[in-house]
């Protein structure tokens, strides 16, 4: 056997990885999300394992070369153990439906394969697999090769001698590029994902931003309309804000400003919406909530504010709240009238002299 053959057989198998990965891509870019990201290593894989195993470089009778460990050792590492079972089990299907001599040894590298995979993904948990990492997995990919030693000694020797270090060498390589792909694709997900993500949070409280809350405001109000017939909206302004700037300076209202925002937030729950869409004025629209969650809610804010400690250069002081709520259960209604009846609900809180609640009149 002849390295232009090995080689060409390597090339072959590169090629059935970069097609693999590319199809993982296509995938992710579908549907996106960590589950479906899983999901696609563990579809994409299985076919690569398939395929991999369907064109082999026939080295004997039942002894072939392939590039399934690139695929079997990498599954715990992208997609978890689902993924490594669900390839291992589809390359010993296929090694079992193939049959015939070398089929112990066979199915003996691929549990080693998949044993190691997962072992290593256990021990490098991050979803940000080094280069280094990498280096490991193809070394580690290789170490199936002791399963030639199920073969009659002579076959082991002679496969060992003959196709050992070309192999090892394509393992390596395979799950380099393999590796290197996959985490190429990652990261540029991940940096999409930072920048959908900053364009909608305000980067002072780590609330949804103004333009967040135009637009996912009155989505999630129609979603509350729909699904419960009502949603409330509270409207929550610092009560003489401009009085902490003007006596401790900008960095300390911005403190007071994260500390309330924090206090707002912990109040509410994971579906509603939590948005900084003014200067000290804060929003939530709460899908499916009636009168008396909204009351007890916006209470409860007034309160925690009110009892919080806030600190501003070793001085202790108290900071309030005013706040206006409403519920809306007329689905003609639009949003932006709502808010106008909430926000006129906080003007009367400030008017009644502050760090009050207020009840839409519409309500
Ligand atoms: P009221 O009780 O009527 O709401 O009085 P107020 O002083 O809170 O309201 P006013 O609208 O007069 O002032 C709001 C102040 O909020 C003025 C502005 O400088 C300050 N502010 C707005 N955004 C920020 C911010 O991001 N950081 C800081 N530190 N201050 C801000
Ligand atoms: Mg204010
Ligand atoms: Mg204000």
């Amino acid at each position: 056997m002849n390295a232009i053959v090995i080689f060409s057989a390597f090339l072959q198998g590169l090629g059935i990885v970069a097609v693999v990965v590319r199809l993982h891509e296509i995938i992710v870019t579908r549907c996106g999300g960590a589950f479906c990201e899983r999901c696609a290593v563990s579809a994409t894989f299985i076919a690569g394992v398939l395929v991999t195993m369907a064109f082999p470089l026939q080295f004997a009778t039942g002894i072939v070369i392939d590039l399934r460990h690139v695929f079997l050792i990498l599954a715990a590492s992208y997609g978890g153990w689902p993924a490594a079972l669900l390839t291992a089990a589809a390359a010993a299907g296929f090694r079992i439906w193939e049959g015939g001599v070398g089929l112990e040894a066979g199915l003996a590298g691929i549990l080693i394969s998949t044993a190691i995979g997962l072992g290593i993904a256990q021990v490098n948990k991050t979803r940000d697999i080094s280069f280094a990492w990498l280096g490991v997995l193809g070394l580690a990919s290789s170490v199936s090769l002791a399963s030639v030693f199920l073969l009659p000694m002579d076959v082991a020797m002679s496969v060992l001698g003959t196709i050992g270090l070309p192999l090892v060498l394509i393992n390596l390589i395979g799950v380099m590029i393999a590796g290197g792909s996959l985490n190429k694709y990652r990261s540029r997900v991940v940096r999409e994902e930072e920048l959908v993500r900053d364009t909608a949070t305000d980067p002072l409280t780590g609330l949804a931003n103004r333009r967040a809350f135009d637009v996912k405001g009155p989505e999630m109000a129609a979603a509350g309309l729909e699904k419960n017939g009502r949603y409330a909206l509270v409207v929550v302004d610092i009560d003489n804000f401009k009085g902490i700037n003007d006596a401790f300076g900008h960095a300390s209202g911005d403190k007071v400003l994260r500390q309330v925002c924090d206090i707002i937030a912990a109040n509410a729950r994971a579906d509603d919406l939590v948005a900084r869409y003014g200067g000290e004025e804060m929003a939530l629209v709460l899908p499916g909530c009636d009168l008396t969650r909204a009351r007890n809610l916006s209470d409860r804010i007034r309160a925690s504010v009110e009892a919080a400690v806030v600190e501003i250069k070793g001085i202790r002081m108290t900071v309030t709240v005013s706040v206006g709520f409403t519920v809306n259960d007329d689905p003609d209604k639009k949003f932006l009238k709502v808010f106008e009846e909430a926000d006129a609900a906080l003007y009367r809180a400030k008017d009644a002299g502050r760090n009050r609640v207020e009840m839409a009149l519409a309500a």
